[in-house]
């Protein structure tokens, strides 16, 4: 229940601020209670007291009242008559009201005077306090019940002295007892109005009730008794001025009535209250506590309620947010405007979300690529030689479920896909895993599904996230070649029938010209005479030797034997006397030779002869584009490479002749094509072929009508011997 962080602010808040209150306010609640309760206690005790002290006062008025009486002259004069006496005596009673009857006992103890006049004759010397008034002390009695008068009474007796102050005689008052239980009332009523219900009652030292609101208590309950008290505790209790707790849920206070020398007995006051009406003001306190403390708890628990929430409630919004976003959910960005530390936690997670997805996507960017490429992509950990890597195309070509192989080693996968075995092995793959250091590429054949097939591998080390760059994992990429080899092949196969069958065309034509000519002559040799034939013979041996012109060069074309006749000479020289032979031809035809040579071209090891067919077979056909005359630059050069052995000559030899026209171009090098009429159309493919063997090359540039240029590119090689 607790595990939220809301349930858990709320616990803490509600322990911080509410425990600290109650205990302060349960220490403020004793502390009034225990002043509350003092001032109540020491209310009753103070009213007891005060009771006792009247009461005391009452008493000794009453000792007064008696000793004024026993003074009166009339009384001490021995020989005043009765009547006189009874005179003053009604007199006293006039004056004092409290008192409804006066006894006049004379020192035998015989009742002489009684305002009542019912006790007269009565003989009282037996009473201890007519003894102790006969010698001369004022004597008061305990309250008892007196079988004469049949209730309660409570006896004064003072002496009467004469004139030489001998005791002559004792007189008694009685008053009313009921004044004295009136003011115990007065108490009880003043009580009601303080808001305190309550009595006063009296005990004596035998814990005997003497006086008490209800009249049939008096001497009859003995409140030691009843309450189950001793005089000893009560004396406790006075002497402490505490109050006691008594049963019925009442309290008792005591105090005791202070005695005087003509009061010996030892009285006690109590008052009792209601246990409930004393302490009424104290349960309206707690209620007061219980109540304020309830409406703050109230207001306390509303406030902690909002506050958790205005704290929690961004947490549980990101919380929520993340949990849509980890689940796929997308992140739908929005968020309450909370505290600052919220906020910036807000703005971090929306910058992370941000870039995991954009991480997401360019990674599913790439698997799509990886899965839609025709490359075979596969990768292996070389330590434990298992494949980490398998896409689409690695599924096709070696018929394995990715998810079969991924995690499997490479001999595993060879065990059961013969393909992939064949793969290996002819790639060598093994051995790579174990030796390769740097990244390769090659062509490899493999059996695949009972066909040879043609790969190209690309095999690198897989480059990791770390920044030590790793060999961990190799990776191979490779893409099938078969197709495009075979392609390939029939090209050429086809290229090559073409080739040959235009070569028997030409050839066929470049023979069966002559042999038609030499049959015709044959034919008309043996219808005519041998006179005749003999002027014609030189032209059959013309045909026939065109035959055999055709047939050299077609042998220089196919050249059984390359390395044969190679011998230093300089390339410069070789044109210049080729030139040599070439300038009549040119005068004749009105063609301006000029020459740049480089000059200091260094010898080189060559076939002279096959060089030297290549110029003439040039330069022969530059005349023979300019019937009309024209102009012919032969240049030389060195071109330096980045080392000396890659020097390379070149001859460059330009004509301002009739050029050639872009089927022209295209066809130029085919065996047997030529524009001219007695042309053989094998000079430039000799050339190719010869400047081919030689690892040059020849460039040709030509526009029709403004003139051509052959720039032919050798390499300088020269024979160690020969330097
Ligand atoms: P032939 O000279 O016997 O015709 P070649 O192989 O020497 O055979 O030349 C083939 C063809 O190339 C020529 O017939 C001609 O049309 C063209 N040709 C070669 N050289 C030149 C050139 N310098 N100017 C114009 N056309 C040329
Ligand atoms: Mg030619």
């Amino acid at each position: 229940m607790f595990h939220t962080l809301r349930s858990k602010l709320l616990v803490f808040f509600i322990l911080i601020a509410f425990v600290p209150m109650l205990v302060v306010g349960f220490i403020s609640y004793t502390a009034q209670k225990q002043e509350m309760t003092n001032h109540a206690e020491k209310s009753l005790s103070m009213q007891s007291s005060n009771i006792a002290a009247d009461i005391s006062r009452f008493l000794e008025e009453r000792v007064n009242d008696a000793e004024y009486l026993s003074r009166n002259p009339v009384m001490m004069n021995p020989s005043s008559s009765l009547l006189d006496i009874r005179d003053q005596m009604y007199y006293f009673l006039d004056i004092h009201t409290i008192y409804y009857d006066t006894y006049l006992i004379d020192d035998e103890g015989i009742v002489i005077g009684d305002t009542e006049n019912e006790v007269v004759g009565h003989d009282l010397s037996d009473r201890p306090w007519f003894s102790q008034a006969m010698e001369g002390k004022t004597f008061m009695s305990d309250i008892y019940y007196s079988t004469i008068l049949d209730e309660p009474v409570l006896v004064i007796a003072a002496p009467v002295y004469d004139r030489r102050q001998n005791v002559t005689g004792v007189i008694s008052p009685s008053f009313n007892l009921e004044s004295l239980e009136d003011m115990l009332e007065g108490y009880a009523s003043e009580q009601q109005e303080t808001g305190w219900g309550g009595y006063a009652f009296l005990l004596n030292e035998e814990g005997t009730v003497i006086s008490h609101p209800e009249e049939e208590h008096i001497l009859e309950l003995n409140y030691f008794d009843e309450q189950g008290v001793t005089k000893k505790s009560i004396d406790q209790v006075v002497d402490d001025r505490e109050i006691t707790k008594m049963i019925d849920g009442e309290v008792h206070s005591f105090s005791k009535i202070e005695s005087f020398p003509e009061f010996h007995h030892e009285w006690y006051v109590g008052v009792s209250v209601e246990e409930s009406e004393l302490y009424a003001s104290l349960n309206n306190l707690l209620m007061k506590y219980i109540i304020s403390y309830g409406v703050i708890l109230l207001f306390l628990l509303f406030a902690v309620y909002r506050l958790s929430a205005y704290l929690v409630q961004p947490v549980q919004q990101l919380v929520e947010t993340t949990r849509n976003f980890a689940s796929g959910g997308g992140h739908d960005r929005k968020y309450v405007n909370a505290y600052e530390e919220v906020n910036h936690l807000n703005a971090t997670f929306d910058h992370m979300t941000r870039q995991l997805e954009q991480r997401e996507n360019s990674h599913k960017k790439s698997t799509m690529v990886l899965e839609a490429t025709d490359n075979g992509v596969l990768a292996i950990d070389r330590n434990t030689k298992r494949i980490t890597l398998f896409n689409r195309m690695c599924e096709e070509v070696f018929q394995r479920d990715k998810n079969y192989v991924i995690g499997t080693t490479v001999d595993e996968v060879m065990t059961y896909s013969k393909p992939f075995a064949s793969f290996v092995k002819s790639g060598d793959i093994d051995h790579l895993l174990e030796t390769m250091e740097d990244s390769c590429q090659f062509e490899m054949e493999c059996q695949c599904d009972g066909e040879l097939r043609t790969y190209f591998l690309s095999v690198s080390n897989l480059p990791t996230m770390e920044e030590e760059p790793t060999k961990k994992e190799m990776l191979i990429v490779f893409y099938d070649l078969t197709e495009k080899r075979q392609m390939e092949r029939e090209l050429l196969r086809s290229e090559k029938l073409k080739v040959v069958g235009e070569m028997s065309a030409g050839f066929a034509h470049e023979i069966r010209n002559p042999l038609t000519t030499i049959k015709g002559f044959i034919q008309l040799f043996k219808e005519r005479s041998s006179e005749e034939n003999q002027k014609h013979y030189p032209l059959v041996i013309e045909e026939i030797d065109r035959v055999n012109k055709i047939m050299n060069e077609l042998l220089n074309i196919a050249n059984p034997n390359p390395k044969e006749e190679k011998t230093t000479a300089n390339v410069e020289r070789i044109l210049k006397d080729i030139i040599l032979l070439q300038e009549s031809q040119m005068k004749k035809n009105h063609i301006d030779l000029e020459t740049f040579f480089q000059g200091d071209i260094p010898d080189m090891e060559v076939n002279v002869n096959k060089l030297k067919q290549v110029f003439i077979n040039l330069i022969q056909n530059g005349i023979e584009a300019m019937p009309d005359g024209g102009r012919m630059n032969i240049r030389t050069r060195l071109e330096d490479g980045y080392s000396p052995s890659e020097q390379r000559v070149v001859i460059q030899i330009q004509d301002t002749g009739i050029g050639m026209n872009s089927s022209t171009m295209e066809k130029l090098g085919t065996p047997f094509f030529t524009t001219k009429e007695t042309g053989t159309g094998l000079g430039i493919t000799t050339s190719y072929r010869v400047i081919e063997e030689m690892d040059g090359t020849i460039n040709v540039s030509s526009e029709t009508n403004q003139g051509t240029s052959f720039t032919i590119s050798i390499p300088v090689k020269v024979l160690e011997s020969v330097q």
